[in-house]
């Protein structure tokens, strides 16, 4: 039999092949591989996707967050709030611009940064950097409010959450990317929206913020000569950019598959061994960029799953304090229990929109055959 895979690009490509190829020779035959047409279109298309007024295209999701903190001015001496729970990239931009991460302990069910954990460091930070882990939005009302409260600005890492929405206490509806000051996307391949190697964008509704993100990407040019600040090689490549026009063409498609794919784990796995099933969230809609389970037996869970073809994963195993690359900030274990038994505990099954009923059926019946 096959093996599932934790995501399928060949499937994803397939189902837009011609488009795709049209759009990429396109960019070849005219040459303007930097700076072209299509990356000003792209840009376009996603802030209307996003709806907010600005979206920047840039060389990755680090780049986004590098580019989005430099425009703050955060730098030596500053400290940045960063969930543990997260990809390394989240912190690393920090420390680039000689600040300091000051780690945030999460939610136990989401996984996501916990508002009443801000709570306790809001005072010596000069920026708040929440992740909208795994596709679903942080509870950016509270997080939001605490900031204001500090005088704090929000940057997000939506990283993982192209086209999640927020569902505020008033009714309306903010897609992540469209709430902090800034929202911070990557488009790696594996991502929800991925092109065909690195990307990213930022977007914003801020005209100011915009124009300084859209100079320090360029090498802090204003026009072809002048440089006004020291900025970075941090451009999304017009390629990159007409690939990314057309996946975002089924990007809301995909995202509601996941969601109806995520629907059906969870029907079929509730109640099942000691398994923690994502929590329903009305209020923070996700797209499920990963369908994370929990269980005391994640080691062994993982590896009965790969001798049955099915490829699972790992959202994320070490916490960012406990990274070996942050042992110089002195954090042990124990100082964020909750990330910790999060990290040890977490294990992702393959979702993606090409996954077939077929294929989700033969993942859960690995799940319920190791549980016995
Ligand atoms: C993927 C990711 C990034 C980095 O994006 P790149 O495009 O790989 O640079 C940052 N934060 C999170 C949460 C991510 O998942």
């Amino acid at each position: 039999m096959s093996k599932i895979p934790l995501v399928d690009l060949k499937a994803a490509y397939a189902r837009q092949k011609d488009e795709i190829d049209a759009a990429m020779q396109a960019v070849i035959d005219n040459t303007r591989f930097i700076q072209g047409q299509e990356v000003k279109d792209f840009d376009a298309a996603y802030a209307e996707f996003c709806g907010t007024k600005h979206s920047i295209g840039v060389g990755s999701g680090t780049a986004a967050l590098h580019l989005c903190l430099a425009a703050l001015g955060i730098g030596p001496g500053d400290e940045v709030a960063v969930p543990v729970h997260t990809f390394i990239a989240t912190a690393e931009p920090v420390s680039w611009l000689g600040a300091k991460p000051r780690f945030v302990d999460v939610d136990p069910e989401t996984g996501n940064m916990d508002p009443a954990e801000l709570k306790h460091v809001i005072e010596g930070v000069s920026a708040v950097l929440p992740v909208h882990i795994h596709g679903r939005p942080v509870d950016m009302e509270s997080i939001a409010a605490i900031a204001a409260d500090a005088g704090v600005p929000v940057i997000e890492d939506a990283a993982q959450a192209q086209g999640a929405e927020i569902v505020k206490t008033d009714g309306t509806v903010v897609r992540a990317g469209g709430y902090g000051i800034a929202g911070c996307f990557s488009f790696f391949p594996g991502k929800n929206l991925g092109a065909f190697g690195d990307a990213g964008g930022i977007t914003t509704n801020d005209d100011e913020f915009a124009a300084k993100v859209r100079m320090l990407r360029d090498h802090g040019r204003t026009t072809k000569y002048e440089h006004v600040e020291i900025g970075y090689a941090h451009r999304l490549d017009t390629l990159q950019a007409a690939v990314l026009k057309v996946k975002l063409s089924i990007l809301d498609a995909g995202n509601a598959a996941r969601r109806a794919l995520a629907a059906q784990y969870s029907e079929k796995l509730r109640g099942v061994g000691d398994l923690l099933l994502p929590p329903v969230t009305p209020n923070q809609v996700s797209v499920f960029h990963h369908y994370v389970v929990r269980t005391h037996s994640r080691d062994a869970l993982l590896a009965h799953l790969a001798e049955q073809g099915v490829s699972a994963g790992i959202h994320y195993p070490i916490p960012l304090h406990l990274q070996p690359a942050y042992a110089f900030l002195g954090h042990k274990p124990g100082d964020f229990p909750i990330g910790e038994a999060y990290a040890k505990e977490c294990l992702s099954l393959p979702i993606y929109p090409e996954l077939t009923e077929e294929q989700l059926d033969r993942v859960v019946a690995a799940v319920r055959g190791f549980f016995g």
